[in-house]
């Protein structure tokens, strides 16, 4: 079986910090007040996306929380057997250092997790009471979660290639922030995966972003809206064979490591695109994968057999 790893020299000790979690929980959770809520898709678009920030000033949360983390947010009221809503986790999308450089500023963004089943519409509890809190309003909050889906701490020695889909941009917002505060000098790629290019979200940071450093490259998949050369849809995961003159030495290098954060289920195309490419140090083969070549993986092989590798994070919902 070919690998693509292709330069030689060992991977650099990834070195994850050590973070604080769990410090309120849905037993005790503290109180913070919503900041800011804006759309951050294009007004026409039919998939609202917001952007909110949450002040934590006297919450005992402030400047705690990591990009990568989540903060969890508990619904008011109760569900359908009378027991209060359950957390639900929201990734931060601000930088470490707080939203705007505060401290006690952390944001996120959500989906309003809204659909139609069989003709009966279903609204989801948590993310539409979040999308309707107005600037002043309190909300309860516990964390941080997450202790893995992180820069590592020696961020300045690698290459990152990120893949998102939709909210599963939020961590790469603040990690790309960081990463650009920091001065950093590797390469930076976002694939960022939507319907159309009205979701494509923070669109006009990361454009500018792309413009202006040439080690920062921001690659669109609009799978119902551009095509590929051959005609098929744009994928998160298609990007690795249509801008393979870009990627395939990123990905091909010993200090580059891959996150992916978004749709359950997006991780099967990437990995099976990252095999099919020879890049098999981003994965774990379990069983005899190994000895088989990677286009002759079936999807149910590439779901329950392919993990990450120590190269790879992986957060998906
Ligand atoms: C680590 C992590 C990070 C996350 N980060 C983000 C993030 O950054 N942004 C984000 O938007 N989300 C994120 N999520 C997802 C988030 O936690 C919620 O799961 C999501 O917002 C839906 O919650 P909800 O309460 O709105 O919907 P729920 O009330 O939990 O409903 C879930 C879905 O089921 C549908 N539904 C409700 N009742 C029925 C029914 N009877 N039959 C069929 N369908 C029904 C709803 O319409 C909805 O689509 C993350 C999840 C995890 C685990």
């Amino acid at each position: 079986m070919s690998d693509n790893n292709t330069n030689g020299s060992s991977t650099p000790k990834i070195i994850l910090p050590e973070v604080e979690i769990n410090l309120f929980t849905p037993k005790k959770p503290t109180t913070a007040t919503i900041a800011e809520n804006y759309i951050c898709t294009d007004d026409s678009s039919p998939n609202v996306i917001r952007h909110i920030t949450i002040d934590l000033s006297g919450s005992g949360m402030e400047g705690i929380f990591r990009s990568g983390q989540s903060i969890g947010i508990l619904p008011p009221g109760e569900n359908e057997k009378g027991k209060p809503h359950k957390l639900r986790l929201y990734s931060v999308s601000s930088p470490s250092k707080g939203e705007n450089g505060q401290p006690y500023l952390v944001s996120t963004t959500v989906k309003r997790a809204n659909e139609e089943v069989d003709g009966v519409f279903y609204t989801g509890v948590c993310s539409n009471y979040l999308s309707n809190l107005k600037p002043g309003d309190s909300l309860m909050i516990t964390g941080p979660s997450g202790k893995r889906f992180l820069l590592p701490e020696n961020s300045e020695e690698f290459n990152y290639v990120f893949f998102a889909t939709g909210t599963g941009v939020a961590p790469f917002r603040g990690m790309i922030m960081e990463l650009i505060e920091a001065g950093h000098q590797g390469q930076i790629v976002l694939v960022f995966g939507c319907p159309y290019r009205t979701d494509l979200l923070y669109r006009e940071y990361f454009e500018d972003l792309d413009s202006c450093h040439p080690n920062v490259h921001y690659l669109k998949m609009t799978s119902r809206e551009d095509r590929r050369e051959n005609g098929s849809k744009k994928y998160v995961q298609t990007a690795i064979e249509d801008y393979s003159e870009l990627l395939s030495p990123i990905l091909g290098a010993n200090n580059t490591l891959v996150y992916l954060c978004g749709m359950k289920g997006m991780q099967t195309g990437i990995y099976e695109q990252l095999a099919k490419q020879g890049f098999l140090d981003y994965l774990n083969l379990r069983g005899d994968l190994e000895d088989k070549d990677p286009t002759e993986w079936t999807w149910e092989e590439l779901k329950t057999q392919v993990k990450p590798s120590e190269r790879t994070f992986e957060e998906v919902y």
